[in-house]
């Protein structure tokens, strides 16, 4: 089911949902089934997987080294199918333009099409480790509205390259990230909702937001959003911290603000163990405050690991 549709059948209700991260290949799927397993008894009705960029490699070839490209966490429709089959609960692939041409990323929503996946999430994907800047792949699509109005050219049968006369097109629900606090690279926080307001022009039925530990960015975002018409369900991304060099990581790698009372409990920990009972308990706050303010859906960063999402999802939900 489509997430619009969930979040319509819901009848107001706040839903719990969660983004997972496919496991580095050569590790078994075993340890993701078991970090989800504690996570249904709060019914998600989606669940996301991540895409990563691929990265480079060095491979030694007597004495000199051979950079290749490999991808450390392939896999992410092939998760998507074997979450949704296993645990019955709809499942959201990323789709990110980097590292992809057009013609593959055809192919891929084709592959999630027969496997009765319904929404996808378009995103750029960031800049490669070892560069500084997103450079597009040939042939790829540049920007994530770019890869929504491919997404939506499917959806009415319309294929890169083929004249395809079939009935059977795709339907996707498209999702969309949007930031409270700006991204990091955009050169003001209303040119990034302008490019945010694209996305929805080009198709896209609902924004997943970038973490925020400050619930008021959150209301200022989506006040600023509908001022410029974006209508579509704005969903936070709830991270809790969980280690104390989150404080210097998260503001560093997603650009944003962390609150000073956040700050001084985290740096008053002992060991990491205290800072992630405080990351918990703040998550709860924001939650329970987001909650009460009727928001349709609240999305965790889990990272993985189930045991701190269970333990805000048990005070909330
Ligand atoms: P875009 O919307 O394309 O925007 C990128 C930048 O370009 C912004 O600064 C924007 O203002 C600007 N821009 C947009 N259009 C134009 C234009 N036409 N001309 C000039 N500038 C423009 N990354 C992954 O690699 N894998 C994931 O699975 C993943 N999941 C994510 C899930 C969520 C909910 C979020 C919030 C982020 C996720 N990311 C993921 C990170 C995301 O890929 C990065 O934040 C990336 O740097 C930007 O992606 P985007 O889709 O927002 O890009």
């Amino acid at each position: 089911m489509k997430v619009t549709d969930h979040i319509k059948n819901a009848n107001g209700n706040t839903l719990f949902s969660f983004e997972i991260v496919p496991p580095v290949k050569g590790n078994s799927i075993q340890e993701l089934y078991a970090n989800i397993e504690p996570l249904m008894e709060f019914n998600p009705p989606f669940i996301d997987v991540t895409t990563s960029r691929e990265e480079y490699v060095y491979v030694d070839k007597e004495g000199l080294y051979d950079k290749k490209i490999t991808r450390m966490r392939p896999g992410t429709v092939g998760i998507c199918a074997s979450i949704k089959h296993k645990f019955d609960v709809d499942t959201i692939p990323h789709v990110i333009c980097g590292g992809f041409t057009k013609a593959e990323t055809e192919y891929m929503l084709i592959d999630c099409h027969y496997l009765g996946i319904d929404n996808v999430m378009a995103l750029r994907g960031d800049a490669m480790k070892e560069e500084k800047y997103f450079k597009p792949t040939e042939d790829g699509n540049c920007f994530a509205s770019e890869l929504v109005t491919q997404i939506q050219n499917l959806n009415q049968g319309r294929y890169l390259h083929d004249d395809v006369q079939g009935e059977d097109k795709s339907n996707f629900c498209i999702g969309v990230a949007g930031y409270p606090e700006k991204h990091l690279e955009a050169p003001s926080f209303k040119s990034d909702l302008i490019r945010l307001k694209q996305k929805v022009d080009a198709g896209a039925d609902y924004v997943v937001t970038q973490m925020f530990f400050d619930n008021q960015k959150y209301f200022q975002f989506v006040e600023a959003a509908r001022e410029i018409g974006i209508n579509v369900p704005i969903i936070p991304g709830i991270k809790p911290i969980a280690v104390k060099r989150h404080l210097q990581l998260l503001p560093q790698i997603f650009s944003l603000d962390l609150p000073h009372d956040l700050v001084e409990s985290v740096e008053a920990c002992k060991n990491n163990a205290a800072v992630r009972q405080v990351g918990v308990e703040w998550a709860i706050q924001q939650s329970k405050e987001l909650k009460a303010a009727g928001i349709p859906v609240l999305h965790y960063y889990s990272m993985g690991k189930s045991n701190n999402i269970k333990a805000i999802a048990k005070e909330v939900f």
